[in-house]
Protein backbone atom coordinates (compact mmCIF):
# COMPACT_ATOMS: atom_id res chain seq x y z
CA UNK A 1 0.00 0.00 0.00
CA UNK A 2 1.42 3.71 -0.70
CA UNK A 3 2.60 5.55 1.87
CA UNK A 4 0.83 8.87 2.24
CA UNK A 5 1.59 10.29 5.72
CA UNK A 6 3.82 10.50 8.25
CA UNK A 7 2.67 10.98 11.99
CA UNK A 8 4.10 13.27 14.66
CA UNK A 9 3.41 12.47 18.17
CA UNK A 10 3.75 15.90 20.00
CA UNK A 11 3.84 14.87 23.69
CA UNK A 12 3.46 18.40 25.65
CA UNK A 13 3.60 19.94 29.26
CA UNK A 14 -0.20 19.76 29.33
CA UNK A 15 -1.93 17.72 26.42
CA UNK A 16 -0.78 14.75 24.02
CA UNK A 17 -1.43 15.34 20.44
CA UNK A 18 -0.64 13.49 17.17
CA UNK A 19 -0.90 14.85 13.89
CA UNK A 20 -1.01 12.96 10.50
CA UNK A 21 0.78 15.16 7.65
CA UNK A 22 0.99 14.53 3.90
CA UNK A 23 3.34 14.56 1.64
CA UNK A 24 2.67 18.24 0.91
CA UNK A 25 3.36 18.75 4.53
CA UNK A 26 -0.22 19.43 5.03
CA UNK A 27 -2.10 18.38 8.20
CA UNK A 28 -4.62 15.61 7.25
CA UNK A 29 -6.00 15.15 11.02
CA UNK A 30 -5.25 16.37 14.65
CA UNK A 31 -6.18 14.59 17.48
CA UNK A 32 -5.06 15.76 21.21
CA UNK A 33 -6.26 15.07 24.68
CA UNK A 34 -5.42 17.14 28.15
CA UNK A 35 -4.14 14.76 31.41
CA UNK A 36 -3.60 15.61 35.06
CA UNK A 37 -1.38 17.85 36.43
CA UNK A 38 -0.32 16.53 39.60
CA UNK A 39 1.29 19.20 42.45
CA UNK A 40 1.85 17.50 45.44
CA UNK A 41 4.01 20.22 47.27
CA UNK A 42 4.58 24.16 46.75
CA UNK A 43 6.04 24.26 43.67
CA UNK A 44 6.43 20.50 42.78
CA UNK A 45 5.39 19.28 39.57
CA UNK A 46 4.62 15.99 38.11
CA UNK A 47 2.65 13.32 35.64
CA UNK A 48 1.86 9.94 35.92
CA UNK A 49 3.84 8.47 32.86
CA UNK A 50 0.86 6.00 32.52
CA UNK A 51 -1.08 9.34 31.32
CA UNK A 52 1.63 10.53 29.43
CA UNK A 53 1.87 6.68 27.44
CA UNK A 54 -2.30 6.17 27.51
CA UNK A 55 -2.90 9.42 26.32
CA UNK A 56 -0.44 9.81 23.42
CA UNK A 57 -1.41 5.94 22.43
CA UNK A 58 -5.18 7.42 22.21
CA UNK A 59 -4.69 11.04 20.46
CA UNK A 60 -2.85 8.79 17.61
CA UNK A 61 -5.32 6.27 17.02
CA UNK A 62 -7.87 9.18 17.07
CA UNK A 63 -5.96 10.75 14.46
CA UNK A 64 -5.60 7.86 12.13
CA UNK A 65 -9.00 6.78 12.78
CA UNK A 66 -10.25 10.37 11.44
CA UNK A 67 -9.16 10.07 8.07
CA UNK A 68 -9.28 5.93 8.26
CA UNK A 69 -5.37 5.69 7.48
CA UNK A 70 -3.90 2.26 7.52
CA UNK A 71 -0.52 1.71 9.33
CA UNK A 72 0.62 0.14 5.96
CA UNK A 73 -0.29 3.81 4.78
CA UNK A 74 2.06 5.34 7.13
CA UNK A 75 5.78 5.65 6.73
CA UNK A 76 6.85 6.66 9.37
CA UNK A 77 6.46 8.34 13.28
CA UNK A 78 7.98 11.13 14.67
CA UNK A 79 7.99 11.90 18.21
CA UNK A 80 8.81 15.64 19.96
CA UNK A 81 8.27 16.16 23.49
CA UNK A 82 8.24 18.33 26.30
CA UNK A 83 11.95 18.71 27.48
CA UNK A 84 13.82 17.35 30.16
CA UNK A 85 10.91 15.63 32.21
CA UNK A 86 12.30 12.73 33.71
CA UNK A 87 11.10 9.24 34.13
CA UNK A 88 12.22 5.97 36.11
CA UNK A 89 11.37 2.77 35.54
CA UNK A 90 11.79 -0.89 36.46
CA UNK A 91 13.66 -2.51 33.05
CA UNK A 92 11.97 -5.88 33.91
CA UNK A 93 8.48 -4.90 33.86
CA UNK A 94 8.03 -1.34 32.10
CA UNK A 95 6.64 0.06 35.42
CA UNK A 96 7.67 3.60 37.05
CA UNK A 97 8.95 3.21 39.99
CA UNK A 98 7.81 7.11 40.81
CA UNK A 99 5.80 9.83 38.71
CA UNK A 100 7.44 11.72 35.79
CA UNK A 101 9.10 14.75 38.02
CA UNK A 102 8.33 17.88 35.06
CA UNK A 103 10.80 20.13 33.97
CA UNK A 104 9.35 22.87 35.87
CA UNK A 105 9.56 21.60 39.07
CA UNK A 106 11.40 23.16 41.38
CA UNK A 107 12.06 20.19 43.87
CA UNK A 108 15.91 20.35 43.77
CA UNK A 109 16.68 24.04 43.80
CA UNK A 110 18.95 23.55 46.91
CA UNK A 111 20.84 20.34 45.60
CA UNK A 112 21.40 22.75 42.53
CA UNK A 113 22.68 25.48 44.72
CA UNK A 114 25.09 23.42 46.54
CA UNK A 115 26.39 22.40 42.99
CA UNK A 116 27.14 26.01 42.00
CA UNK A 117 29.06 26.70 45.53
CA UNK A 118 30.89 23.60 44.71
CA UNK A 119 31.74 25.41 41.63
CA UNK A 120 30.40 23.19 39.03
CA UNK A 121 29.08 26.07 36.92
CA UNK A 122 32.12 26.06 34.74
CA UNK A 123 32.28 22.42 34.43
CA UNK A 124 28.73 22.10 33.46
CA UNK A 125 28.71 25.06 30.82
CA UNK A 126 32.16 23.91 28.94
CA UNK A 127 30.48 20.50 28.89
CA UNK A 128 26.60 20.33 28.86
CA UNK A 129 26.10 23.91 27.39
CA UNK A 130 23.60 24.64 30.12
CA UNK A 131 24.20 26.58 33.42
CA UNK A 132 23.20 24.48 36.27
CA UNK A 133 19.29 24.34 37.07
CA UNK A 134 17.00 22.17 38.65
CA UNK A 135 14.95 22.14 35.28
CA UNK A 136 17.12 19.74 33.62
CA UNK A 137 16.82 15.80 34.59
CA UNK A 138 19.99 15.16 36.63
CA UNK A 139 19.09 16.73 39.69
CA UNK A 140 15.20 14.93 39.32
CA UNK A 141 17.41 11.28 38.43
CA UNK A 142 19.13 12.06 41.17
CA UNK A 143 16.48 12.84 44.08
CA UNK A 144 13.93 9.80 42.51
CA UNK A 145 17.04 7.46 43.67
CA UNK A 146 17.57 8.97 46.84
CA UNK A 147 13.69 9.14 47.56
CA UNK A 148 12.78 5.78 46.54
CA UNK A 149 13.40 3.35 49.21
CA UNK A 150 16.05 0.72 47.36
CA UNK A 151 16.01 2.54 44.41
CA UNK A 152 20.13 3.05 44.41
CA UNK A 153 21.00 0.00 44.94
CA UNK A 154 18.23 -1.66 42.34
CA UNK A 155 19.85 1.41 40.20
CA UNK A 156 23.06 -0.17 40.67
CA UNK A 157 22.35 -3.86 39.96
CA UNK A 158 21.35 -2.39 36.70
CA UNK A 159 17.01 -2.85 37.50
CA UNK A 160 16.36 0.39 36.16
CA UNK A 161 15.79 2.79 33.45
CA UNK A 162 15.72 6.64 32.73
CA UNK A 163 14.22 8.30 29.78
CA UNK A 164 13.38 12.21 28.98
CA UNK A 165 9.25 11.63 27.70
CA UNK A 166 10.30 10.77 24.03
CA UNK A 167 12.32 7.46 25.85
CA UNK A 168 9.48 6.49 27.76
CA UNK A 169 7.24 6.35 24.33
CA UNK A 170 9.86 4.64 22.11
CA UNK A 171 10.39 1.94 24.96
CA UNK A 172 6.68 1.42 25.50
CA UNK A 173 6.21 1.59 21.44
CA UNK A 174 8.36 -0.99 21.04
CA UNK A 175 7.40 -3.29 23.86
CA UNK A 176 10.91 -2.73 25.48
CA UNK A 177 12.51 -3.55 23.08
CA UNK A 178 14.51 -0.28 22.31
CA UNK A 179 16.17 2.43 25.21
CA UNK A 180 17.02 4.91 23.46
CA UNK A 181 16.92 8.83 22.89
CA UNK A 182 18.45 11.35 20.24
CA UNK A 183 21.05 14.30 20.82
CA UNK A 184 18.80 17.28 21.62
CA UNK A 185 16.85 15.42 24.63
CA UNK A 186 20.26 14.03 25.49
CA UNK A 187 21.39 17.55 25.75
CA UNK A 188 18.68 18.43 28.28
CA UNK A 189 20.15 16.47 31.19
CA UNK A 190 22.71 18.18 32.19
CA UNK A 191 24.59 14.73 32.11
CA UNK A 192 25.85 14.63 28.40
CA UNK A 193 28.94 16.12 26.65
CA UNK A 194 27.37 18.27 23.72
CA UNK A 195 31.16 17.70 22.33
CA UNK A 196 32.26 14.45 22.58
CA UNK A 197 28.49 13.22 21.99
CA UNK A 198 28.48 11.19 24.74
CA UNK A 199 27.05 10.81 28.49
CA UNK A 200 30.12 12.69 30.78
CA UNK A 201 31.55 10.37 33.18
CA UNK A 202 32.48 13.36 35.86
CA UNK A 203 28.87 14.43 36.24
CA UNK A 204 27.04 10.68 36.28
CA UNK A 205 29.29 9.88 38.58
CA UNK A 206 28.76 13.09 40.66
CA UNK A 207 25.00 12.63 40.85
CA UNK A 208 25.93 9.05 40.93
CA UNK A 209 23.67 7.53 37.96
CA UNK A 210 24.75 4.29 36.79
CA UNK A 211 25.19 4.09 33.13
CA UNK A 212 23.10 1.27 33.11
CA UNK A 213 20.10 3.77 33.36
CA UNK A 214 20.96 5.67 30.30
CA UNK A 215 19.51 5.45 27.37
CA UNK A 216 21.58 5.06 23.74
CA UNK A 217 21.90 8.29 21.88
CA UNK A 218 21.43 8.32 18.55
CA UNK A 219 20.99 11.28 15.89
CA UNK A 220 17.12 12.92 15.55
CA UNK A 221 16.73 11.52 12.53
CA UNK A 222 17.26 7.73 12.55
CA UNK A 223 15.78 4.52 12.73
CA UNK A 224 14.80 3.79 16.49
CA UNK A 225 12.71 0.54 15.90
CA UNK A 226 9.34 -0.24 14.91
CA UNK A 227 6.00 -0.45 16.95
CA UNK A 228 3.13 -2.96 16.21
CA UNK A 229 0.96 -1.02 18.37
CA UNK A 230 -1.11 0.69 15.58
CA UNK A 231 -1.84 -2.81 13.63
CA UNK A 232 1.23 -4.04 10.92
CA UNK A 233 4.95 -2.21 11.66
CA UNK A 234 5.71 1.20 11.28
CA UNK A 235 9.31 2.39 12.00
CA UNK A 236 9.91 5.38 14.66
CA UNK A 237 12.25 7.45 12.83
CA UNK A 238 12.14 10.79 14.42
CA UNK A 239 12.57 12.14 17.43
CA UNK A 240 13.75 15.70 18.93
CA UNK A 241 12.61 18.15 22.17
CA UNK A 242 9.75 20.25 21.65
CA UNK A 243 12.16 23.87 20.85
CA UNK A 244 14.79 21.37 18.30
CA UNK A 245 11.85 20.39 16.71
CA UNK A 246 10.03 23.40 16.15
CA UNK A 247 13.57 24.87 14.82
CA UNK A 248 14.24 22.12 12.51
CA UNK A 249 10.08 22.44 11.44
CA UNK A 250 11.00 25.92 10.67
CA UNK A 251 13.44 24.68 8.19
CA UNK A 252 16.74 26.40 10.16
CA UNK A 253 18.88 24.33 8.09
CA UNK A 254 21.75 26.84 7.88
CA UNK A 255 24.15 28.37 10.27
CA UNK A 256 22.21 32.25 11.31
CA UNK A 257 18.97 30.97 11.06
CA UNK A 258 16.54 31.51 14.18
CA UNK A 259 13.22 30.86 15.15
CA UNK A 260 11.21 32.46 17.73
CA UNK A 261 7.75 30.93 19.26
CA UNK A 262 5.69 33.96 20.91
CA UNK A 263 4.15 31.66 23.52
CA UNK A 264 3.56 31.99 27.01
CA UNK A 265 7.07 32.76 27.19
CA UNK A 266 9.05 32.73 24.64
CA UNK A 267 11.34 30.36 23.02
CA UNK A 268 14.57 31.58 20.75
CA UNK A 269 16.89 29.29 18.76
CA UNK A 270 19.52 30.13 16.57
CA UNK A 271 21.39 27.77 14.26
CA UNK A 272 25.41 28.20 14.77
CA UNK A 273 26.10 25.82 12.35
CA UNK A 274 28.93 22.97 13.24
CA UNK A 275 30.31 25.77 15.69
CA UNK A 276 28.83 25.30 19.86
CA UNK A 277 28.79 28.62 20.81
CA UNK A 278 29.53 29.06 24.37
CA UNK A 279 27.77 31.90 25.62
CA UNK A 280 28.62 34.41 28.16
CA UNK A 281 25.47 36.49 28.45
CA UNK A 282 23.51 33.00 29.77
CA UNK A 283 22.16 31.71 26.68
CA UNK A 284 22.43 27.99 26.33
CA UNK A 285 23.88 26.07 24.11
CA UNK A 286 22.49 22.99 22.25
CA UNK A 287 22.00 20.47 19.41
CA UNK A 288 20.63 21.42 16.64
CA UNK A 289 17.89 18.14 15.32
CA UNK A 290 19.46 16.40 11.96
CA UNK A 291 18.98 13.29 10.05
CA UNK A 292 22.55 12.49 10.31
CA UNK A 293 25.79 11.57 12.40
CA UNK A 294 27.58 15.05 12.14
CA UNK A 295 25.55 17.52 14.82
CA UNK A 296 24.82 21.21 14.14
CA UNK A 297 24.73 23.14 17.45
CA UNK A 298 22.04 26.21 18.27
CA UNK A 299 22.09 29.30 20.99
CA UNK A 300 19.09 29.30 22.78
CA UNK A 301 17.19 31.96 25.21
CA UNK A 302 14.10 32.65 26.73
CA UNK A 303 11.50 35.16 27.73
CA UNK A 304 10.06 34.00 30.75
CA UNK A 305 6.41 36.06 30.10
CA UNK A 306 5.64 37.02 26.85
CA UNK A 307 2.21 35.88 25.96
CA UNK A 308 1.63 35.53 29.86
CA UNK A 309 1.53 39.50 29.67
CA UNK A 310 -1.51 39.31 27.62
CA UNK A 311 -3.01 36.69 29.92
CA UNK A 312 -2.10 39.34 32.45
CA UNK A 313 -3.68 42.62 31.06
CA UNK A 314 -6.89 40.26 30.28
CA UNK A 315 -7.17 38.26 33.40
CA UNK A 316 -6.01 40.60 36.25
CA UNK A 317 -5.88 43.85 34.80
CA UNK A 318 -9.34 42.76 32.91
CA UNK A 319 -8.25 45.47 30.51
CA UNK A 320 -9.07 42.63 27.13
CA UNK A 321 -12.32 40.69 26.45
CA UNK A 322 -9.48 38.04 24.12
CA UNK A 323 -5.59 37.95 23.66
CA UNK A 324 -6.49 38.64 20.11
CA UNK A 325 -8.04 42.24 21.18
CA UNK A 326 -4.89 43.41 22.13
CA UNK A 327 -4.03 44.21 18.77
CA UNK A 328 -6.94 46.31 17.96
CA UNK A 329 -6.14 48.87 21.29
CA UNK A 330 -2.52 49.00 19.99
CA UNK A 331 -3.73 50.11 16.47
CA UNK A 332 -5.76 52.62 17.96
CA UNK A 333 -3.03 55.04 19.44
CA UNK A 334 0.23 55.86 17.06
CA UNK A 335 2.77 55.07 19.95
CA UNK A 336 3.09 54.05 23.15
CA UNK A 337 3.15 57.73 24.84
CA UNK A 338 6.53 57.22 26.30
CA UNK A 339 5.16 54.26 28.44
CA UNK A 340 7.29 51.45 28.89
CA UNK A 341 6.16 47.86 30.86
CA UNK A 342 8.73 45.33 31.93
CA UNK A 343 6.73 42.51 32.80
CA UNK A 344 9.76 41.07 35.02
CA UNK A 345 7.12 39.16 36.84
CA UNK A 346 9.40 36.44 37.98
CA UNK A 347 12.60 38.11 37.01
CA UNK A 348 14.64 38.95 34.15
CA UNK A 349 16.28 36.07 31.78
CA UNK A 350 18.62 36.31 29.54
CA UNK A 351 20.60 38.55 29.09
CA UNK A 352 19.81 40.01 32.00
CA UNK A 353 19.76 37.64 34.71
CA UNK A 354 18.17 39.33 37.38
CA UNK A 355 16.08 36.79 39.26
CA UNK A 356 14.97 39.63 41.78
CA UNK A 357 13.76 42.26 39.61
CA UNK A 358 10.45 42.61 39.43
CA UNK A 359 7.37 44.12 36.57
CA UNK A 360 8.06 47.79 36.51
CA UNK A 361 5.82 50.65 34.63
CA UNK A 362 7.14 53.68 33.59
CA UNK A 363 6.74 57.11 31.86
CA UNK A 364 3.46 57.32 33.03
CA UNK A 365 1.87 60.97 32.40
CA UNK A 366 -1.65 62.72 32.59
CA UNK A 367 -2.17 61.42 28.80
CA UNK A 368 -1.38 57.64 29.94
CA UNK A 369 -4.60 55.75 28.30
CA UNK A 370 -5.52 52.12 28.76
CA UNK A 371 -4.32 52.26 24.75
CA UNK A 372 -0.99 53.11 25.59
CA UNK A 373 -0.96 50.27 28.41
CA UNK A 374 -1.60 47.77 26.24
CA UNK A 375 0.73 48.83 23.08
CA UNK A 376 3.26 48.94 25.82
CA UNK A 377 2.47 45.21 26.84
CA UNK A 378 2.42 44.26 23.67
CA UNK A 379 5.67 45.98 22.71
CA UNK A 380 7.50 44.21 25.74
CA UNK A 381 7.27 41.42 23.71
CA UNK A 382 9.62 42.55 21.09
CA UNK A 383 11.96 44.14 23.09
CA UNK A 384 12.83 41.45 24.84
CA UNK A 385 12.82 39.28 21.84
CA UNK A 386 15.66 41.85 20.20
CA UNK A 387 17.39 41.38 23.22
CA UNK A 388 17.70 37.80 23.25
CA UNK A 389 18.22 38.28 19.38
CA UNK A 390 20.95 40.98 20.07
CA UNK A 391 22.88 38.75 21.97
CA UNK A 392 22.80 36.15 20.04
CA UNK A 393 23.84 37.85 16.76
CA UNK A 394 27.02 39.01 19.26
CA UNK A 395 27.76 35.67 20.89
CA UNK A 396 27.75 34.06 17.56
CA UNK A 397 29.49 36.92 15.21
CA UNK A 398 26.99 35.36 12.61
CA UNK A 399 24.78 38.03 10.50
CA UNK A 400 21.04 36.99 11.39
CA UNK A 401 19.47 35.76 8.27
CA UNK A 402 16.10 35.62 8.85
CA UNK A 403 13.63 35.52 12.01
CA UNK A 404 11.13 32.99 11.52
CA UNK A 405 8.13 32.88 13.90
CA UNK A 406 4.87 30.98 15.52
CA UNK A 407 3.27 30.56 18.94
CA UNK A 408 0.09 31.80 19.81
CA UNK A 409 1.36 35.57 19.88
CA UNK A 410 2.64 35.52 16.38
CA UNK A 411 -0.74 35.63 15.19
CA UNK A 412 -0.72 39.64 16.08
CA UNK A 413 0.25 41.29 13.11
CA UNK A 414 0.93 44.58 14.89
CA UNK A 415 3.37 42.40 16.97
CA UNK A 416 5.19 41.10 14.14
CA UNK A 417 5.52 44.44 12.24
CA UNK A 418 6.87 46.16 15.46
CA UNK A 419 9.07 43.39 15.74
CA UNK A 420 10.49 43.96 12.29
CA UNK A 421 10.63 47.59 12.87
CA UNK A 422 12.48 47.07 16.51
CA UNK A 423 14.73 44.43 15.65
CA UNK A 424 15.77 46.09 11.53
CA UNK A 425 14.82 42.41 10.43
CA UNK A 426 12.36 41.06 8.19
CA UNK A 427 10.00 38.71 9.74
CA UNK A 428 8.67 35.76 7.92
CA UNK A 429 5.58 33.43 9.69
CA UNK A 430 4.54 30.54 7.99
CA UNK A 431 0.96 29.22 6.99
CA UNK A 432 1.28 26.62 9.42
CA UNK A 433 2.41 27.40 12.72
CA UNK A 434 2.40 23.62 14.19
CA UNK A 435 5.89 24.20 13.34
CA UNK A 436 6.56 21.41 16.55
CA UNK A 437 5.12 18.80 14.97
CA UNK A 438 6.36 19.11 11.07
CA UNK A 439 9.62 19.21 12.27
CA UNK A 440 9.36 15.67 14.42
CA UNK A 441 7.23 14.57 11.06
CA UNK A 442 10.26 16.02 9.15
CA UNK A 443 12.71 14.22 11.06
CA UNK A 444 10.81 11.12 10.65
CA UNK A 445 9.84 11.20 6.53
CA UNK A 446 13.31 12.19 5.61
CA UNK A 447 14.79 9.37 7.58
CA UNK A 448 12.67 6.83 5.75
CA UNK A 449 12.66 8.77 2.12
CA UNK A 450 9.00 9.94 2.39
CA UNK A 451 10.67 13.09 1.92
CA UNK A 452 13.76 12.49 -0.84
CA UNK A 453 15.90 15.34 0.61
CA UNK A 454 15.59 18.74 2.89
CA UNK A 455 14.85 20.63 -0.72
CA UNK A 456 11.81 18.31 -0.41
CA UNK A 457 10.98 18.76 2.73
CA UNK A 458 11.84 22.47 2.70
CA UNK A 459 8.33 23.05 -0.19
CA UNK A 460 6.24 21.71 2.84
CA UNK A 461 7.26 25.20 4.72
CA UNK A 462 4.97 27.64 3.23
CA UNK A 463 5.04 31.25 3.84
CA UNK A 464 2.05 32.96 5.64
CA UNK A 465 2.87 36.42 6.21
CA UNK A 466 6.21 38.58 5.82
CA UNK A 467 6.92 41.89 7.67
CA UNK A 468 9.84 44.18 6.44
CA UNK A 469 11.29 46.91 8.70
CA UNK A 470 9.81 50.46 7.84
CA UNK A 471 11.20 51.91 10.80
CA UNK A 472 13.80 55.12 10.59
CA UNK A 473 16.85 53.93 12.45
CA UNK A 474 16.88 57.13 14.49
CA UNK A 475 13.43 56.41 15.82
CA UNK A 476 14.45 52.61 16.20
CA UNK A 477 17.41 53.56 18.57
CA UNK A 478 15.28 55.91 20.58
CA UNK A 479 12.31 53.53 21.08
CA UNK A 480 15.03 50.75 22.63
CA UNK A 481 16.95 53.01 24.55
CA UNK A 482 14.10 54.03 26.40
CA UNK A 483 13.26 50.26 26.95
CA UNK A 484 16.72 50.04 28.42
CA UNK A 485 16.14 52.92 30.23
CA UNK A 486 13.26 50.90 31.42
CA UNK A 487 14.87 47.80 32.17
CA UNK A 488 17.50 49.18 34.43
CA UNK A 489 14.56 51.00 36.73
CA UNK A 490 13.56 47.45 37.01
CA UNK A 491 16.72 45.95 38.14
CA UNK A 492 17.24 49.04 40.56
CA UNK A 493 13.87 48.09 42.47
CA UNK A 494 15.38 44.85 42.84
CA UNK A 495 18.81 46.26 44.28
CA UNK A 496 17.53 48.47 46.52
CA UNK A 497 16.08 45.39 48.50
CA UNK A 498 19.58 43.81 48.76
P1 LIG B 1 1.68 27.92 24.89
O1 LIG B 1 1.92 26.87 23.86
O2 LIG B 1 2.91 28.48 25.54
O3 LIG B 1 0.61 27.58 25.90
P2 LIG B 1 0.50 29.43 22.69
O4 LIG B 1 1.55 29.31 21.65
O5 LIG B 1 -0.78 28.73 22.52
O6 LIG B 1 1.10 29.19 24.13
O7 LIG B 1 0.21 31.00 22.85
C1 LIG B 1 -0.68 31.48 23.80
C2 LIG B 1 -0.23 32.84 24.31
O8 LIG B 1 -0.28 33.78 23.25
C3 LIG B 1 -1.11 33.33 25.42
O9 LIG B 1 -0.28 33.82 26.45
C4 LIG B 1 -1.91 34.47 24.79
O10 LIG B 1 -2.11 35.52 25.71
C5 LIG B 1 -1.02 34.93 23.65
N1 LIG B 1 -1.78 35.38 22.48
C6 LIG B 1 -2.59 34.63 21.72
N2 LIG B 1 -3.10 35.38 20.70
C7 LIG B 1 -2.59 36.63 20.82
C8 LIG B 1 -2.71 37.84 20.08
N3 LIG B 1 -3.45 37.92 18.98
N4 LIG B 1 -2.00 38.92 20.52
C9 LIG B 1 -1.21 38.83 21.60
N5 LIG B 1 -1.06 37.71 22.34
C10 LIG B 1 -1.73 36.62 21.96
Amino acid sequence: MEKRYVIAMDQGTTSSRAILFDRDGKVVSVAQREFDQHYPHPGWVEHDPLDIWSSQMGVTMEAMQKVDAKSEEIAAIGITNQRETTIVWEAATGRPIYNAIVWQCRRTADRIEQMKQEGWTDYVRGTTGLLPDAYFSASKIAWILDSVPGARERAKRGELRFGTVDTWLIWNLTDGRVHATDYTNASRTMLFDIHKLDWDEKLLSYFDIPRSMLPEVHPSGYLFGETSKFGGNIPIAGDAGDQQAALFGQCCFEAGEVKNTYGTGGFMLMNTGDRAVLSQKGLITTIAAGTGDKVQYALEGSVFIAGAAIQWLRDQMRFLKSSAQSEEYCRAVPDSNGVYIVPAFSGLGAPYWEQYARGTIVGLTRGASKEHFVRATVESMAYQTEDLLDSMCQESGLPIRSLKVDGGASANNFLMQFQADISGILIRRPALVETTALGAAGLAGLTTGFWKDREAFRASWRIGAEFSPSMQNEERKKLLKGWHRAVRAAIAWAKEEE
